[in-house]
């Protein structure tokens, strides 16, 4: 391929193809207002908000103008109602939703220590979250999607396997890509095949979207030349790393690698910038934008949703991005 042929041509399909799904949890979460160590005693909670990192995602990327999809579960409840109606107003595809009549929607309570780290008190194992399965509308929905893409914190839903097999052999077979986010926590790895999956899915991903050091697990070796080396070697076509504050860094297996600088924002909840980069950035590509426009975008969403309390309410249109990226200062690289 020639340099600039990744640069400006992805291997991801076009977004005409059909949505890009995403499968995995919808949840609300309740914030404590103060920070402090964990629910102990009474203290002043907000919320609900909208959340779960497939729902932050595929919201962003509708929300930029691609076309996107979600197949979850939630239960018959003002929980599910609010995620619902947040999706298909911001122009997500809402039909392969199941509602629960039995479970509640999932949730997660979180209040932030002093230190930056945080404390949560989860009902998804147990909740609507948990019961995703093949619907006729999911079925339907795979039949004309164009992209999957994939979250490692769905695989705490037991039955997401054989859920994200039937997509990939569907959606590889219509001329679709897959792309893989591997925010898989470690205690996860150690769960049954968990390891040898989570490989096969590198094996089919054409973009792959770590941060920080999931670029190593996702690789299986340490060292970021060696890693993105290794990645490639599996039929991996493009890298976007992200590195927070620090921007992030496009790699392309011609060679060609792009560094964009993070805009410089006030963090005030930290919650939804990965999820917020990755839905804008596949968006972008899969619209025929070259890398750096879908950098720029991407670091644009992760960076403006750390401004607003709530993981997924500084989600933002395409308008709103190009403004934020007017008037926002970028960190130096
Ligand atoms: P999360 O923390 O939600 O799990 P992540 O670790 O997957 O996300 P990050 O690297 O934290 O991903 O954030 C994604 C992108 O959002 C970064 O590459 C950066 O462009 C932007 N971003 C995140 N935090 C900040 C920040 N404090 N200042 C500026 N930009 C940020
Ligand atoms: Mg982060």
């Amino acid at each position: 391929m020639p340099m600039d042929a990744i640069l400006d041509q992805t291997r991801l399909a076009a977004d005409a193809l059909g949505p890009t799904v995403v499968i995995g949890e919808i949840l609300v979460e309740i914030m404590a207002k103060s920070r402090g160590d964990g629910f102990l005693e009474p203290i002043e909670l907000i919320g609900p908000y909208p959340s779960g990192a497939p729902a932050i995602f595929v919201d962003q990327c509708a929300k930029i103008g691609g076309q996107a999809a979600i197949v979850a579960s939630v239960g018959d409840d003002d929980f599910g109602r609010i995620n619902i109606e947040r999706l298909r107003s911001d122009g997500a595809d809402v039909s392969a939703i199941s509602v629960s009549p039995d479970y509640p929607t999932g949730s997660a309570f979180v209040r932030y220590r002093d230190d930056g780290s945080r404390d949560f008190v989860y009902n998804i194992g147990k909740s609507a979250a948990a019961l995703v399965s093949l619907t006729a509308e999911v079925k339907a929905l795979f039949a004309r999607a164009g992209h999957l893409h994939v979250m490692g914190t769905a695989f705490a839903i037991p039955g997401v396997w054989e859920i994200m097999d039937h997509a990939i052999g569907v959606i590889k077979l219509r001329g679709g890509s897959v792309s893989l986010d591997p925010n898989l926590r470690k205690e996860l790895l150690g769960l049954g095949q968990t390891q040898e999956r989570f490989a096969r899915l590198v094996d089919v991903a054409d973009l792959i979207l770590p941060s920080g050091d999931e670029l190593f697990t996702a690789a299986g070796v340490e060292g970021e030349a060696a890693a993105v080396a290794a990645l490639f070697s599996r039929g991996v076509t493009e890298i976007a790393l992200k590195r927070g504050e620090h921007g992030s860094t496009f790699f392309g297996a011609d060679g060609s690698r792009v560094d964009c600088p993070a805009f410089k924002v006030t963090e005030v909840d930290p919650t939804g910038a990965g999820d917020c980069f990755g839905g804008a950035y596949v968006a972008c590509r899969r619209l025929g934008m070259p890398v750096s426009k879908a950098l720029e975008y991407a670091n644009a969403a992760g960076a403006r949703n750390v401004t607003v309390q709530g993981p997924m309410e500084g989600a933002a249109s395409r308008l709103q991005l190009d403004e934020f990226i007017t008037v926002t200062p970028r960190n130096r690289p």
